[in-house]
């Protein structure tokens, strides 16, 4: 099993009611060597139409953010908790997120990442804490058997409320800080040509 075959499985999944309103499964995107996964909460309305996770302004938010710390797409993977967009934008419920938790779970298996990034309090809460709040512990540091794990604000609640930026480019040096020391390789993957 190699993360394109897991897709291919991904894509057909009716596990939970938001494939009936789905048009696209956002299954993620990245290269299947790199030792950083980014997770955000779900798909919205521009991702659900191409099928691709954080493309829209939270996209390029998150690629400028990364841009800042020396990454990008092309040496990360970024994927959801859910796979399909809750209508309205809606937060994913808990049992459409245990339900998609199979398949997050089988992507970090096959990744083996070293450091994984919450994008927002919905990831954070699922992934680190259930009692995670993330106006407070956004930025710190957690290890979690093999992985060490970090929340950032997600890009959505940077647009919405810019006064959260100095404190997500501090978080954004500590991450940068982190994968120097746990991960310098992750710097070393180029682009594909
Ligand atoms: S959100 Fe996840 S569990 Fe629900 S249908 Fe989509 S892929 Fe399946």
């Amino acid at each position: 099993m190699d993360l394109n075959v897991l897709r291919e499985h991904c894509l057909h999944c009716s596990s939970c009611g938001l494939y009936e309103t789905r048009h696209n499964v956002v299954f993620g995107v990245g290269p299947e060597t790199t030792p950083i996964l980014f997770v955000g909460e779900g798909p919205g309305e521009q991702e659900d139409l191409r099928g691709e996770p954080f493309v829209g302004p939270a996209g390029k938010l998150l690629d400028d953010m990364l841009c800042i710390i020396d990454l990008g797409r092309h040496n990360c993977y970024i994927t959801n908790i859910v796979k399909c967009r809750p209508p309205h934008n809606r937060d994913p419920f808990e049992t459409e997120q245990d339900m998609c938790m199979p398949w997050l779970r089988s992507q970090v298996r096959l990744l083996q990442p070293k450091l994984i990034v919450c994008l927002g309090r919905i990831a954070a809460q699922k992934l680190i804490d259930p009692e995670y709040r993330i106006s407070r512990d956004h930025g710190k540091w957690y290890n979690r058997g093999k992985f060490r794990m970090t929340a950032l604000y997600h890009p959505s609640a940077l647009l919405r409320d810019p006064t959260k930026r100095p404190s997500t480019f501090e978080d954004l040096k500590s991450l940068q800080k982190m994968a120097r020391e746990v991960c310098p390789e992750v710097f070393e993957i180029n682009k594909p040509e």
